[in-house]
């Protein structure tokens, strides 16, 4: 599942590839959208919510403003092995076209998505749809640690390893940075969220580890860049923890609300179970 972090940097190459330029052509490949054609539009910006990218159109301008039509917004998500790339006109595509998406083209580029599990486009001053139910975007522009901290308290009961995946309670932690937040925290994943015990210095590390490494190509959250170790924990199931030597140990967490299990890594010293 790609990371918050990840999202970002998709969105701000896509943002300054396309901003600014008309769409002269669209492939919409999904069933719903396979009539639609946003060719003529403008592409506004394009900005992350959580995992989530939203990509804004303008529509081209009318003589007549009764003729006018809606703002529109491309919705998609990259779950597992989605990827948006950049070509240049005639460019040969480094995956199979049928693993094509989404294909716009404009003078100067084209951009294809790949694999993209969700695509959906809705107007514009709908998409609360779509991106409503996010709780604060840790790597957006109106991040509010103080809202992220009451949705975290409003579910006492849940296993903080669950609660931290949860993009209802905050967005844009995926499994590579639950890990190692929790490492970080020295707290157990299965610690319930009212026995964790500085919460709000959580969500700060949370938000600190994903800001600092929203620019970077490469994931580090040992302060280490260029280590052969940029990651404390995750990925290094049996290995000895870089802080004590323990076997690092794998656990499977149900997410919430999907009920689908992800891997999370613990040291079991450094995060003992309560
Ligand atoms: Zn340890």
């Amino acid at each position: 599942m790609p990371e918050g972090d990840s999202v970002y940097r998709a969105t701000a190459r896509l943002h300054q590839a396309l901003a600014g330029e008309v769409l002269l052509a669209s492939d919409l490949r999904v069933p719903a959208l396979a009539t639609v054609d946003v060719a003529g539009y403008e592409v506004r910006e394009v900005i992350p919510r959580g995992k989530h990218l939203l990509m804004r159109l303008q529509p081209p301008a009318r003589a007549n403003p009764d003729f006018a039509q809606p703002a529109l917004t491309l919705h998609s998500h990259l779950l597992m092995e989605g990827r948006w790339d950049l070509y240049a006109p005639g460019e040969r595509w480094k995956r199979p076209a049928h693993t094509a998406r989404v294909v716009l083209q404009t003078a100067r580029i084209t951009a294809v998505g790949f694999d993209i599990a969700q695509v959906k486009l809705l107007p514009t001053e709908q998409e609360a749809d779509v991106v409503g139910h996010l709780g604060p975007d840790l790597l957006g522009v109106d991040w509010d640690a103080q809202v992220a901290l009451e949705n975290l308290r409003a579910e006492p009961q849940l296993g903080i390893g669950q609660a931290l995946l949860d993009q209802r309670i905050m967005a844009g932690v995926g499994n590579v940075y639950r890990s190692e937040i929790l490492f970080l925290s020295r707290v157990h994943p299965l610690t319930a969220v009212r026995e964790v015990q500085n919460l709000p210095a959580l969500i700060d590390l949370a938000h600190r580890l994903l800001v600092v490494n929203k620019d970077r190509p490469r994931r580090v959250t040992t302060g280490q860049p260029g280590t052969r170790d940029p990651l404390w924990v995750y990925g290094r199931a049996a290995k000895p923890c870089l802080r004590c030597g323990t076997r690092i140990e794998l656990l499977r967490i149900a997410s919430t609300p999907t009920g689908i299990e992800r891997d999370c890594y613990l040291c079991p010293s450094c995060q003992p179970a309560g």
